[in-house]
């Protein structure tokens, strides 16, 4: 029997919670690692081998809250290995956030990004299904699901057109946990979560590009930041905020979808500019498309654009309608757009060098 100390209304400690965390090594995961810690979880992470031994963020992790992670090394694709860790451990929480998740990249490799995305999600509600039903299990679904949309802002009901590898993907694995939660009575909440960045976003992210590029400016570098698309706009958030909702969902007496969200929408250019102001720096734009560029009050070149970093598709204008997650989760965006920039920005000053 697992007990619960309340503390407070938001912030209670729950003793001997096991959650299962799938893509620890990611943003998210470190992030939720935190949070779980904090609220007293047994903590069992996923992780995949690679040459180096590299385990991403984890290595970021305080010593305190890594060396008390349980890691279970193995692959998304490996349905048996999620089959035996399901049975073995059934845990009471299971947070999938482990995916192929960059856009671009789902461009040039659809094939694996539907493997890991679509069969590895599969393998998954499976094992969630043979071996372990009590198990409340967290999707990470996307905006990017909308594609295009009509509608602004959207909201849960919004219509799903996907335009990406990566989005199809997504759908996929949303739409198999939806029939896996209705025809065998599980319960697994997804997560219809728009962009949400952070100081250990992976490198090719757009906003961590650009913090990164600003920092390296900082400290000397006299390369421009090259970029594609600067007007894509998004909804961006602070993913700290997004895995507390992500816990909040695995807290209800029922599943049910979610969207998360900040309800801002602001462009890749906007972006840059106050990226650049946080390290003091004023950008001016001249030019127009590919030959528009971006100049210091000094006239140096800071940000130029490449055509390389263009998508043959291009889904923007996402906005969440996060009322639903308001009304029944009471979850709200705590750091909006200028805080968000600023700790990205501030982050990679301090903690990089040319
Ligand atoms: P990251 O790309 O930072 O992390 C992805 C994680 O998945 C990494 O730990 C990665 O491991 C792991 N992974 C990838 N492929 C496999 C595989 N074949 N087997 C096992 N593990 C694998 O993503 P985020 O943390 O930003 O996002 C978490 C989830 O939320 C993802 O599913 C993403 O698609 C989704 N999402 C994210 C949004 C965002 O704005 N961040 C918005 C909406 C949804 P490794 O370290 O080895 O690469
Ligand atoms: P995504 O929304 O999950 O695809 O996250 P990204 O951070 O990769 O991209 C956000 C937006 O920034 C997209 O609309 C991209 O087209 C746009 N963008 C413009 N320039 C770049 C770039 O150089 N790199 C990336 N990754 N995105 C860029």
């Amino acid at each position: 029997m697992k007990t619960n100390h309340f503390i407070s209304p938001k912030y209670y400690i729950i003793d001997n919670m096991k959650a299962l965390i799938t893509g620890i090594s990611g943003q998210d995961g470190y992030f939720l690692s935190r949070l779980l810690f904090k609220k007293g979880y047994e903590i069992h992470g996923v992780i995949r081998r690679n040459s180096s031994m590299s385990n991403g963020t984890l290595a970021l992790l305080p010593e305190e809250i890594r060396k008390n992670i349980i890691i279970h090394y193995g692959d998304l694709t490996d349905a048996g290995f999620f089959a035996k860790l399901l049975g073995q451990e059934k845990p009471e929480e299971l947070y999938h956030l482990a995916a192929q998740s960059f856009v671009g990249y789902s461009f040039q490799n659809p094939a694996s990004t539907y493997d890991v995305n679509i069969s590895g999600t599969l393998n998954i509600v499976n094992a969630v299904k043979d071996y372990s039903p009590s198990t409340k299990m967290y999707f990470a679904a996307t905006s990017e699901m909308f594609g295009q949309p009509e509608n602004t802002p959207q909201n849960e009901e919004t219509p799903l057109k996907p335009r990406s590898p990566y989005a199809v993907s997504k759908l996929a694995g949303y739409w198999t946990t939806k029939t896996y939660r209705e025809a065998y009575d599980l319960f697994i909440s997804n997560g219809i979560l728009f962009n949400h960045e952070s100081e250990v976003r992976g490198p090719e992210f757009v906003t961590r590009k650009i913090s990164l590029n600003v920092a390296k400016i900082v400290h000397g570098s006299k390369e421009p930041l090259e970029l594609g698309n600067l007007n894509a706009r998004k909804d961006w958030g602070y993913a700290k905020d997004y895995v507390y909702g992500m816990w909040q969902m695995l807290q209800q007496a029922r599943s049910d979808d979610f969207i998360l969200g900040t309800g801002e929408l602001h462009t890749v250019r906007e972006f840059v500019g106050e990226a650049f102001k946080v390290a003091g720096i004023n950008i001016t734009w001249e030019g127009r498309d590919i030959n528009e560029i971006g100049k210091s009050d000094d006239g140096k070149i800071f940000v130029r654009v490449n055509k390389k970093f263009f998508r043959p598709l291009e889904s923007d204008n996402y906005l969440a309608d996060y009322n639903k997650a308001k009304r029944d989760l009471k979850w709200e965006p705590t750091t909006k757009f200028h805080d968000l920039v600023r700790i990205m920005v501030k982050s990679d000053v301090e903690n990089s060098v040319l």
